[in-house]
């Protein structure tokens, strides 16, 4: 059967021995003044590089983190790639050498000093615009550092970004890493090799962020619950009363679309039958339990209810396979974070399923509510995931594909002079 694996190396297959190895890793982790609140992706990219070490590869990192504006010399500080230069360093136990320039102009010099003991880590590549612009310039600046190239960032390999898409066009010995093979390989089981019942629960805030995903999973779940405020949506499609819940008025004619395509296929759909309602989203203001579904004026949903937990719980208790991305409600204030948590409970004590959570937010309910050890794969990309299910050919993988190469067309403004010699 046909995996959108087929045509990419894995890193095993390549020729790391004495070779500048460049590796595009996705250390994009909460940082709070200078302080890594969740190093999950850090530790998730260890095996990769340390693999690399053994094979006596001289390691260049690369990475995004955050949102900065995209200007070398304002951004700085709080998008600094330091405090993940320095837990890698800890975790690794090797000298990590940060290159404050994204696109590595000058690192040539150091790459002779490189190896097992000392790698170098470039500065957040979003430092550079060219990063989002997908620049070949950029990326020919990178080419010149990299005799191998591996992607081993799952969560940006849906970005068609400098150094996820044109930097491995410019590589002829490229490939993955083993969490790319890892995460890829268990969301095409979702799409691929399935074991029945498999439901999708979505969540969030954004019913237009997973229409793609509903589109493409129709044919293939038994059922969706749909839950968080996309759920008001879906409600409101079905002239049930939301109050001020938080809903996309124009999806709402497109959600009557998906709930009579779901039911013209047969499949399952549990919306929320009784919501926690109050009059504004603030912490610990008075609540109110619906009976039914349908939600006052003056008052808004912001979490499921008990019954439909249970109604969940009873549905999906002989599912095979589950997907979870978006919260039940608005987890981060309390106590909106019940119907999230006791989501994550139930699929924590699903034993015979496959359990696959994807999305920051959902696998921080399940992180906080202390389950991601029973779950059975915790994804460390959300848009990523969400885009494959989608079936969107991910442009991180497209690139590593096959063996064509680009030619090297560069501006030579932008390159390092001896960029040719
Ligand atoms: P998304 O990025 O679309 O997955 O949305 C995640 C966000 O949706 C989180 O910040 C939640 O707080 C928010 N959210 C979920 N349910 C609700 C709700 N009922 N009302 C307001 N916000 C919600």
């Amino acid at each position: 059967m046909a995996s959108s694996l087929d045509n990419i190396k894995n890193i095993e297959e390549l020729d790391l021995s004495g070779k500048k190895v460049f590796i595009r890793l996705d250390l994009n982790v909460p940082i709070k003044n200078g302080v890594i609140k969740d190093d999950t992706r850090i530790k998730e990219a260890l095996k990769t590089i340390r693999y690399a070490l053994d094979k006596n590869a001289k390691v260049i990192l690369s990475s995004h983190l955050g949102r900065p504006k995209g200007n070398l010399k304002e951004d700085k500080k709080e998008f600094s790639l330091l405090p993940v230069g320095e837990r890698l360093g800890e975790l690794l136990g090797v000298e990590v050498l940060l290159w404050e320039d994204p696109q590595g102009l000058g690192a040539k010099a150091v790459l002779g000093e490189l190896n097992s003991k000392k790698i170098l880590l470039l500065e957040n590549s979003r430092f550079l615009k060219e990063e989002e612009k997908n620049s070949h310039s950029m990326a020919a600046n990178l080419a010149k550092l990299t005799d191998v190239y591996i992607n081993d960032g799952f969560g940006a390999l849906h970005r068609a970004h400098a150094t996820v898409a044109a930097l491995p066009s410019l590589i002829k010995e490229r490939g993955i890493g083993f969490l790319v093979k890892k995460e890829v390989e268990v969301l095409e089981q979702l799409l691929t090799n399935i074991k029945r019942p498999f439901w999708a629960i979505l969540g969030g805030a954004k019913v237009s962020d997973k229409i793609g995903v509903i589109e493409n999973l129709l044919e293939k779940v038994d059922g969706f619950v749909i839950g968080g405020a996309m759920a008001y949506t879906f409600l409101k499609a079905q002239n049930i009363t939301v109050g001020n819940s938080l809903i996309e008025n124009d999806k709402v004619s497109l959600a009557k679309d998906l709930l009579k395509r779901i039911e013209a296929r047969h499949k399952k759909i549990i919306l929320p039958i009784d919501h926690v309602v109050a009059k504004e989203l603030k912490a610990n203001t008075n609540t109110r339990v619906t009976q039914t579904a349908a939600i006052n004026d003056g008052e808004m949903g912001l979490d499921i209810g008990p019954q439909t937990i249970n109604l969940i719980k009873s549905e999906i208790a002989d599912a095979k396979t589950v997907f979870w991305n978006g919260p039940m409600g608005a987890f981060e204030t309390a106590p909106f974070e019940k119907g999230s948590f006791e989501l994550a409970k139930i699929l924590s004590n699903l034993s015979a399923a496959m359990t696959v959570v994807g999305g920051g937010d959902s696998v921080s309910a399940v992180k906080k509510a202390g389950l991601s050890e029973k779950m059975g794969h915790i994804s460390t990309g959300g848009g990523a995931s969400l885009e494959y299910l989608e079936g969107i050919e991910l442009p991180g993988l497209k690139a590593l594909k096959g063996s064509h190469v680009e030619p090297l067309k560069a501006d030579p403004e932008d390159i390092d002079e001896d960029f040719f010699s």
